[in-house]
C-alpha cells in the first residue's frame, strides 16, 4: 500500500507541475496503478477524482463498493445509488477545478456529461502524464513481468513436445490458453497460432485450419499474471521448413539479436527499431517487415514506450518493452521472434529466455 500512496503523491506532483487542478480516472490500468482497484467495464460510472490539493475520492456504483479496499486510507469512497446521477457527483467533487486531466480510457458519454455541467472547465488528456509515471517500472514491477514471462516461456517449452500436424490452430491455441492459466496467469489474453500462409498475418486469429507437415507456425502468446502482462513469440516448423524459410529465419534471428544488443540507457526508442529493421532491409526483406519492432509492456500488454521510427523517447533503466521483428511473405509463411526486455544500467535483460531457434515438431 505504501507503493500506491507513493504513486498518488507522484501523480499529484505531476498534475501540479502541468497546471492541472484535478485528475479523473475511470477505466483502464491507470486507476489500478494508482489505487489497486480496477473499475468494471460498465455503463455505471467509476471515477477517481484526485484534486491537486485535496483528498482523493473514488466514486463507485454502490453495488461495487464492497469490492473496494479502503483500509489503507489513501482515498475516500463515494458510493452512488442506482437513482443518483454519478456525473453530478463527480462534478460536485471537482468544485472549482478549472483544468481537469481525464484518463484516456474514459467513456465519452461521461466526459460529454461533465462538459455539459460546466462549460468553462478545460479538459485535457491524462495519457501522457500517466504514461510518464508508468513507463519507468519499479523493481517489484520488473519482477512481476519476469514472473509472467517465465510462465509464458514454460508454455512455449511444453509446446515443443506436442503433436502439431493434424490439429487445428484453434485446438493448439486452446491448449496454450489452458497452460497459461494452469501456470498461474489470471487471464490468457491471446494465443496466436498462425500456420502456413496464415502466419503471414501478424495478428491472425487462430482458425479451424488444420496444421500440416511443411507448415511454419507463428506462436505468439500472452496474458496477465498478478496484474502484469506476458508476451512472447516463438516459431515452430512441422517437419521440413517451407522453401526460403531457413535463410529468412537466420536474418530474423540476427535482427532480433541486434536490437536487443542495441538497448541501453541513453539510446532512443526509434534507434532500437532501426537496429532490427536495418538487418532485415539489408538482407532484402525490408518490405516484408510490416510493423513496428516493439511496444512497452507492464499492466497493459501494449503501452509506452513504442519501439517505432519517430519515437525519440530516450531509454532509461526500468523501461520494459518487446523486441519482435517479423518477416511476412503473403500467401506463403510468416515468422516473428519476440522477447520482453527490461532496460538495465548497462543494457537489456531479456525476460524471455527460451531458445530462439525454431523448433521442429511432428
Ligand atoms: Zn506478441
Ligand atoms: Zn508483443
Amino acid at each position: 500500500m505504501t507503493e500506491f500512496a507513493a504513486r498518488i503523491d507522484k501523480a499529484r506532483a505531476a498534475i501540479a507541475a502541468s497546471g492541472v487542478d484535478a485528475l479523473c480516472l475511470s477505466l483502464g490500468s491507470d486507476l489500478p496503478y494508482l489505487t489497486g482497484y480496477a473499475a468494471m467495464m460498465s455503463e455505471r460510472l467509476t471515477m477517481l477524482v484526485l484534486p491537486v490539493d485535496g483528498d482523493a475520492v473514488l466514486v463507485v456504483p454502490e453495488l461495487e463498493a464492497p469490492r473496494v479496499d479502503t483500509s489503507h486510507g489513501i482515498f475516500g469512497l463515494r458510493p452512488w445509488g442506482e437513482t443518483e446521477d454519478p456525473v453530478a457527483v463527480v462534478d460536485r467533487l471537482l468544485g472549482g477545478a478549472d483544468v481537469v486531466a481525464i484518463g484516456e480510457e474514459t467513456w465519452s458519454t461521461f466526459l460529454l456529461g461533465l462538459q455539459q455541467r460546466d462549460e468553462h472547465r478545460t479538459w485535457i488528456g491524462a495519457g501522457a502524464m500517466m504514461s510518464g509515471l508508468r513507463v519507468i517500472k519499479s523493481d517489484a514491477e520488473i519482477s512481476a513481468l519476469r514472473t509472467a514471462a517465465a510462465v509464458a516461456d514454460g508454455v512455449q517449452m511444453a509446446l515443443r513436445s506436442q503433436q502439431w500436424s493434424g490439429r487445428s490452430e484453434r485446438d493448439v491455441s486452446n491448449e496454450i490458453r489452458d497452460r497459461l492459466i494452469r501456470g498461474g496467469h489470471e487471464s490468457a489474453k491471446f494465443a496466436i497460432v498462425g500456420s502456413g500462409p496464415n502466419g503471414a498475418s501478424p495478428h491472425h486469429e487462430a482458425s479451424s485450419r488444420v496444421i500440416q507437415r511443411g507448415d511454419a507456425v507463428v506462436c505468439d502468446i500472452g496474458g496477465h499474471q498478478d496484474g502484469y502482462a506476458s508476451d512472447t513469440t516463438r516459431m515452430f516448423v512441422v517437419g521440413e521448413p517451407p522453401s526460403g524459410f531457413d535463410d529468412a529465419f537466420e536474418v530474423l534471428r540476427e535482427a532480433q539479436q541486434a536490437a536487443v544488443e542495441h538497448v541501453r540507457p541513453g539510446v532512443t526508442a526509434e534507434s532500437v527499431d532501426q537496429a532490427a529493421r536495418g538487418v532485415i532491409a539489408d538482407a532484402g526483406y525490408g518490405e516484408y517487415f510490416i510493423h513496428r519492432t516493439g511496444h512497452g509492456i507492464g499492466m497493459d500488454t501494449h503501452e509506452h514506450p513504442y519501439i517505432v521510427e519517430g519515437n525519440e523517447t530516450v531509454l532509461e533503466p526500468g523501461m520494459a518493452f518487446s523486441i519482435e521483428p517479423g518477416i511476412y511473405l503473403p500467401g506463403e509463411w510468416g515468422m516473428r521472434l519476440e522477447d520482453i526486455v527490461a532496460v538495465t544500467g548497462g543494457g537489456a535483460e531479456r525476460l524471455n529466455t527460451t531458445d530462439r531457434s525454431y523448433t521442429v515438431v511432428d
